[in-house]
């Protein structure tokens, strides 16, 4: 059986990164999640570590990842950043430095680098377009806007934040809207891509139906 690369995106919140992580785990992957390295760039940003207007970065910033026992978490500078980035703050700042072409070819390169071994499942926005335009599985997810706001309203109270539902869906919105509109490498369904749409399948059914479609894809 050959060892291929998967990519998958698809808009926010519609679970990419769940299933991203059970397929790697099935098949013995490397799992990327190419959002936490813009979250990361993002604290970068905020943390004062790339100055803005954003026209260079230092040549010492470094976005890696670290495996432990609770999963992949990603390191900037060295340092597990991983509980400091998945808030609504950093999640609006990456969506706006994700426009920015020098940020986005910097964090592509390092992308591309890790796919090179094949083994790979990465999750973002860009990947069977820009990042892995020849991967062998390219799958689109997509779930409707409310049931995402949904899905995220949880997510940030499970984590002690208070949410506004109202709040949520406007920026999930806004989110869709910076993704699919912005100049660079805006999130667009690869003509080859499987498109799953997710709104009315439990998180069970996606997974067999995921499942099916990469041993298709592997033999
Ligand atoms: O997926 P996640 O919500 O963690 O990503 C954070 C932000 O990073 C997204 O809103 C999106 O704008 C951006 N992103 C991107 N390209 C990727 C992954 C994420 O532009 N490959």
């Amino acid at each position: 059986m050959k060892r291929i690369i998967v990519a998958i995106d698809g808009f926010s919140s519609c679970g990419k990164s769940t299933i991203a992580k059970q397929l790697a785990e099935y098949a013995h992957y490397t799992y990327v999640d190419t959002g936490a390295m813009y979250r990361a760039f993002a604290l970068a940003v905020k943390r004062g570590l790339v100055k803005e207007p954003i026209e260079s970065i230092p040549a010492d910033l470094s976005i890696t990842f670290l495996k432990t026992d609770h999963g992949q978490h990603v390191c900037l500078n060295g340092e597990d950043v991983e509980g400091l980035i998945r808030t609504l703050e950093i999640g609006n700042m990456a969506s706006e430095i994700s426009t920015i072409g020098l940020v986005r070819r910097f964090l592509v390169a390092q992308q591309q680098q890790m796919g090179q071994e094949k083994g790979i499942v990465m999750d973002g926005r860009d990947i069977g377009t820009v990042v892995f335009p020849e991967a062998e599985l390219k799958l689109f997810l997509t779930a409707s806007p409310e049931i995402r706001a949904q899905r995220r309203f949880l997510e940030l109270k499970d984590k002690g934040e208070e949410p506004l539902f109202e709040e949520v869906l406007r920026d999930v919105n806004d989110r869709d809207y910076r993704d699919t509109h912005r100049q660079e490498s805006p999130l667009r369904q690869a003509p080859d891509a499987i498109v799953i749409d997710n709104s009315e399948l439990s998180k069970e059914e996606q997974m067999e139906k995921i499942i099916n479609i990469f041993l298709q894809h592997i033999q």
